[in-house]
């Protein structure tokens, strides 16, 4: 087991394997590459190119958490995740439609929210971490509802394409050091 600072608590020691998303939705058996995000933005149509890499199993996820807090966010988010996670099942059966009606039951949005926010935790780096500690905080404590409105998160469906998970990016000028966006 590989040891580095825990994203979430930044306690420095051994790192567990958290699934990203959480293996109970639909991240147990899944099959992978990693590629580098340079070879990736380098080709002119990524999105069609069959790279080469070794085929990963067994799931995606990042020796990110310690386990304390692997197992923190197993128990208080994860089921609720899981429910809402279900809920796009049969949205994603369909090949064509032009509308859809969505029943989500027993939606517990505020956990939701901390689980989507902590796998951002997991697949960004060390220094998200340390510059996002008030997110951490607010994904450590189960009441808090203290989120700062400098964060947005989106949620959209997709019933193509590959999965991509990028870390923090941002666009910027190097001639004015102007800052464009930036998105995780
Ligand atoms: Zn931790």
């Amino acid at each position: 087991m590989p040891e580095g600072k825990c994203r979430l608590c930044g306690v420095l020691g051994k790192l567990t394997y958290e699934h990203v998303p959480p293996k109970v939705t639909f991240n147990k058996e899944t099959r992978f590459k990693i590629i580098g995000f340079m070879e990736y933005i380098k080709e002119k149509h990524p999105l069609d190119k069959i790279f080469k890499a070794k085929i990963e199993q067994g799931g995606i996820g990042y020796y990110s958490l310690c386990q304390s807090c692997n197992n923190f966010l197993g128990t208080t988010y994860v089921p609720a995740y899981q429910r809402y996670s279900n809920s796009f099942i049969d949205c994603a059966k369909k090949k064509d439609f032009n509308a859809f009606e969505l029943t989500i039951h027993d939606f517990t949005a505020l956990k939701v929210l901390k689980q989507i926010i902590s796998m951002f935790f997991s697949l960004n780096d060390e220094i998200f971490s340390e510059n996002n500690r008030d997110l951490a905080e607010f994904v450590l404590d189960p009441s808090s509802q203290d989120l700062s409105n400098r964060y947005r998160v989106f949620n959209y469906i997709n019933t193509e394409g590959q999965l991509r998970n990028i870390p923090l990016m941002a666009s910027g000028s190097l001639t004015t050091g102007n800052l464009y966006w930036e998105q995780s």
